[in-house]
């Protein structure tokens, strides 16, 4: 099992996107397409990051929300890293979202550490728990909380479309 305290995973997020504008800023090339894509994934995940802030029961309700902010920045520098779009059909590792897409469909996407730590049966350990503040004070597998990150394995097209459903119902 992997966890994370709900407060860094805040600061992680906040940090990985102000770096992934930073980057933005500094890659020349505008109209490329994995360009055009990080830079809307990062808006996309600014807006919702908001959103999970202003909810500021946001202790426990937004865990799940921040957690895919956090998923679209990675999406976002792993287009400007590969220097190409990152298909909408690309699923999230199912034990955990932050080790990023994967391309393989399936019932279970998996990415690559993870994969073996399934074939030494160790694939449990690496599902990511989140700790959040109380009074829900307890580790909690990441689909459980509340927020839009909801289902394991969820594809980039699904996370984007929440995404979407979310900041425009704020
Ligand atoms: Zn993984």
């Amino acid at each position: 099992m992997e966890w994370l305290r709900y407060r860094r995973l805040l600061d992680g997020t906040r940090g990985d996107t102000k770096s992934l504008l930073r980057r933005l800023r500094g890659f020349g090339a505008v109209g490329h397409p994995a360009r055009g894509q990080a830079e809307e994934l990062a808006g996309l995940a600014v807006a919702v990051f908001d959103v999970a802030r202003r909810d500021r029961a946001g202790q426990t309700h937004g865990a799940a929300t921040v957690l895919a902010a956090a998923a679209l920045t990675r999406t976002g520098h792993a287009a400007l890293n590969g220097g190409a779009r990152v298909p909408d059909d690309a699923r999230f590792c199912f034990y955990n979202p932050l080790h990023g897409t994967v391309g393989r469909a399936g019932p279970r996407p998996v990415c690559g550490p993870c994969a073996e730590r399934l074939r030494d049966f160790r694939g449990a350990e690496t599902l990511l728990f989140l700790h959040v503040a109380p009074p829900g004070g307890e580790l909690t597998p990441y689909y459980r909380l509340p927020g839009l990150f909801h289902t394991p394995g969820m594809g980039l097209g699904a996370v984007r479309a929440a995404a979407r459903a979310s900041v425009r119902a704020s």
